[in-house]
């Protein structure tokens, strides 16, 4: 049996199509159905549907042997460093779920001022440990607020100065009169697999992996 962990919405949908490519269909819609370990029309192959940030954990520790999850999360729970992830595999970016980790402003925040006058800026985010890279990096000293979901609200709140979040198109920050002041990295979703597992079930999880890759877009 081959566990591959998903979480529902984009990743689910983007993974979908490539799923496809390797003769995998889901059964059910993790939207509609309270069911979290969906089968597929492979007998040996199920999904389990667990929250975007337990992916890393979920592949580390075998409870799937492989997944699906974004840069920012894999990169936030490497840095969070709760045991390396030495067990955690990843040979494929598979380009989905693509956006940018970026930090934003109020408006009316004078970013580029409070920067060069070293002032102390307080910094929401649901990346607290690549958020503290990224300014220790640029020499900027900041109070680091964790939060768990909507980041627009705390600049607005009055609870930080700015956030650390994930952005597409701009039209949520846009929305609440937020700026992007600037880009740490890009982000998309890269395919996990559990070291063990891989010497294990060597041959199936290869098939798969390659269905994969033959199913991105080249560019
Ligand atoms: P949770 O409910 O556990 O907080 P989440 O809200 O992070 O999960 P999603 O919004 O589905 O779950 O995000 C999953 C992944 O998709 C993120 O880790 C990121 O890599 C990517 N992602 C997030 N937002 C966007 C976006 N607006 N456009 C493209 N990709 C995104
Ligand atoms: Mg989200």
């Amino acid at each position: 049996m081959i566990t591959l962990a998903l979480s529902k919405g984009r990743i689910f949908e983007e993974t979908l199509p490539l799923l496809a490519a390797a003769g995998i269909t889901v059964g059910e819609d993790p939207e509609k159905s309270r069911k979290l370990i969906l089968p597929t029309n492979q007998p040996d192959v199920r999904i389990v549907m667990v929250r975007a940030s337990d992916v890393p954990t979920y592949v580390e520790h075998g409870g799937a042997d492989l997944g699906v999850a974004g840069r920012d999360v894999l990169l936030e729970h490497a840095a969070g460093g709760v045991g390396a992830s030495s067990g955690l595999y990843q040979p494929l970016d598979l380009k989905i779920a693509r956006c940018r980790l970026s930090v934003a402003v109020r408006e009316d925040f004078d970013y580029a001022s409070a920067v060069r006058q070293g002032s102390r800026i307080r910094v929401a985010s649901k990346y607290v440990h690549l958020a503290r890279q990224h300014f220790a990096d640029k020499g900027v000293h900041v109070d680091l607020i964790k939060l768990y979901g909507s980041m627009e609200l705390a600049p607005l709140t009055g609870l930080a100065d700015a956030i650390v979040d994930l952005v597409s198109t701009g039209g949520t920050l846009r929305a609440n009169h937020l700026r992007e002041v600037e880009k740490i990295m890009d982000v998309s979703s890269r395919l996990v697999v559990n070291a063990a597992a891989l010497k294990l079930q060597r041959e199936p999880i290869r098939r798969l992996i390659e269905a994969f890759a033959s199913a991105l877009p080249q560019d």
